[in-house]
């Protein structure tokens, strides 16, 4: 794992953009699917409007047309059967969907074109027709010559005569509402004409009753001038509509939510993060002790920075240090760091002694900035007056045979700041560069104190450490020391300085005072 993606798993919170963006796809989702399958809805009922419009129209120009010719053959119902009945057929034989037309009088329908004179009684033929009105047409199951076919009867009065007049029989399969029926039942799609209390639906070949009809997902439009309704049946929403829209939605909403969730974590970079963190105060110094071996004291102390991340807890120097120094907002972090010590520093002092050793980190690209020696004259300036003895821990990495390196350490030597080369031997820096810079203190890495008394590659390195360090006069300090093995061990090779876990780990400002003055006075007590 990278160190941009160690450090964006770390600081980043996560979880949090996480939610917000998983709430904000399932908003966007319901809002998509909603709106989406209103306006298909809106789309679908504007569609059904539009087909009933057109069927009924074309049923009504239909029935005006069949009115028109039943009305100029109305004369005709006043005549008797052997005259008429050429005409009559004729009539039937011309006109699209007509089976047969009769003419009744009296209640006896006494011509039809299909077998000429007859003595049937309409009330019989015909139940549901009304002679006495003007117009009347009725839904019927087929008639005694094709009893299964459904038919529409139309009756017509003849204009001045109580009772006679003309009656068309519709074939109904033939008839033109069947038309709209083109896409079939599908998808609860249908097609009803109603008359009374009777309806046929494309669907079936029987009539039925109205009150059987479904009652729900349907336009009803009136037949103008007749008797008569139509029904179309659609779903607003069919089955299609829905599942395609439910996977758009999703589709949509899965990818818009991974596009926030991605752009929230560009846009709250780690660098804002750190910035962020800066301003709300998340970041702590702790303080671990250095021990003067020669006296048994603790002398010193080493600022280390610590970030408490509101959600993502304590995170590691390791980790966060390293970023801020690669993402250049290393100078604001240690211009914190430098304030956060100071202050504490105004504590520290009330317990501790003076020129007590106080060590802070720096980076050796911070010495690079323009604002370095600003800095490093404005935390002097924080310190408490003339009270610790400042030593700044470089790491030697980046600053091998410089001059610039070189020209800052005789600024700051001059200023009454000691240095320290950090993590000794773990550098790429030749050891004999050393001779060039004024130093103080060299830090042993831990990798080469954990090295004692284990045979690893890095041990007889530490014995030659060790001696030129002897050479050179410098102070040496070993780090990370966790047993007494160790200890011993260094003190036996001559080196003045531990700090580890083995005295003690970093800790808060006020618990390392109380610390270092016990401490302190307990070896004072066993030296006694
Ligand atoms: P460092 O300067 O080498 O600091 C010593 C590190 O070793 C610290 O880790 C300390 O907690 C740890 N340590 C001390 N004694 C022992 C021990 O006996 N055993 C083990 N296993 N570890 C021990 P920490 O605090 O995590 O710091 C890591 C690094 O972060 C530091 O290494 C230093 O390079 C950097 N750092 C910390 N604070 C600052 C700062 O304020 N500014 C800069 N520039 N760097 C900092
Ligand atoms: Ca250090
Ligand atoms: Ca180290």
């Amino acid at each position: 794992m990278g160190l941009k993606t160690a450090l964006r798993h770390t600081v980043l919170p996560k979880r949090r953009y996480l939610i917000r963006s998983i709430l904000t796809a399932f908003i966007l989702f319901i809002v998509f699917i909603s709106s989406v399958l209103y306006f298909i809805n809106l789309k679908n009922n504007q569609q059904k409007i539009q087909l009933g419009q057109r069927a009924q129209s074309f049923i009504s120009n239909y029935l005006q047309d069949l009115t028109k010719t039943m009305a100029s053959m109305s004369h005709l119902s006043v005549s008797t059967c052997n005259k008429t009945f050429d005409q009559l057929s004729r009539n039937a034989a011309f006109n699209v969907g007509i089976r047969v037309l009769m003419l009744a009088r009296n209640n006896i329908v006494y011509c039809s074109s299909a077998i000429g004179s007859s003595e049937l009684q309409l009330s019989t033929l015909f139940p549901s027709i009304d002679p006495r009105k003007t117009l009347d047409i009725q839904l019927q199951q087929g008639t005694p010559v094709v009893p299964s076919r459904p038919i529409l009867v139309y009756w017509l009065r003849t204009p001045g005569e109580e009772n006679a007049g003309i009656i068309a029989i519709i074939e109904l399969n033939m008839s033109p509402y069947l038309l709209f029926t083109s896409t079939g039942n599908r998808n609860n799609r249908d097609f009803a004409l109603l008359a009374g209390d009777k309806a046929l639906s494309a669907s079936s070949s029987t009539l039925t009753l109205v009150s059987k009809l479904p009652i729900t997902n349907y336009v009803q439009f009136m037949v103008p001038d007749f008797p008569l309704k139509l029904r179309l049946y659609a779903p607003s929403l069919s089955r299609d509509n829905i599942l395609f829209t439910l996977l758009a939605g999703l589709l949509s909403s899965l990818l818009f939510g991974a596009l926030i969730y991605y752009s929230l974590l560009n846009r709250h970079s780690v660098e804002r993060e750190i910035l962020r963190s800066i301003r709300s105060k998340e970041f702590f110094v702790q303080y671990q002790p250095i021990v003067d071996t020669n006296i048994d004291q603790i002398t010193g102390i080493e600022a280390l920075l610590r970030w408490q991340h509101p959600i993502e807890g304590f995170i590691s120097p390791e980790v966060f240090i390293n970023y801020a120094e690669s993402q250049g907002i290393i100078v604001e972090l240690t211009q914190h760091m430098m304030m956060l010590v100071a202050t504490d520093a105004h504590q520290l002092a009330k317990k501790l002694p003076a020129n007590f050793k106080l060590s802070i980190n720096i980076s050796p690209n911070h010495m690079k900035a323009a604002s370095f020696r600003k800095d490093v004259t404005d935390f002097l300036n924080a310190l408490p007056k003339k009270h610790f003895l400042i030593i700044f821990e470089i790491t030697e990495r980046g600053m091998i045979d410089n001059e610039y390196a070189i020209r800052e350490f005789k600024w700051l030597r001059n200023q009454g700041i000691e240095i320290a080369i950090d993590d000794f031997g773990t550098g790429h820096s030749a050891l004999i560069y050393l001779e060039k810079y004024t130093l103080d203190y060299l830090k042993i890495d831990r990798a080469f104190i954990m090295s004692i008394e284990k045979n690893t590659l890095f041990a007889p390195v530490l014995d030659t450490v060790l001696k030129l360090t002897e050479e050179l006069k410098l102070k040496t300090v070993a780090e990370g020391v966790e047993t007494y093995q160790q200890a011993e061990y260094l003190r036996n090779h001559g080196v003045t300085f531990i700090q580890g876990f083995f005295y003690s780990r970093p800790l808060n400002a006020d618990v390392a005072a109380e610390f270092i003055v016990n401490f302190n006075q307990k070896t004072c007590e066993i030296q006694a």
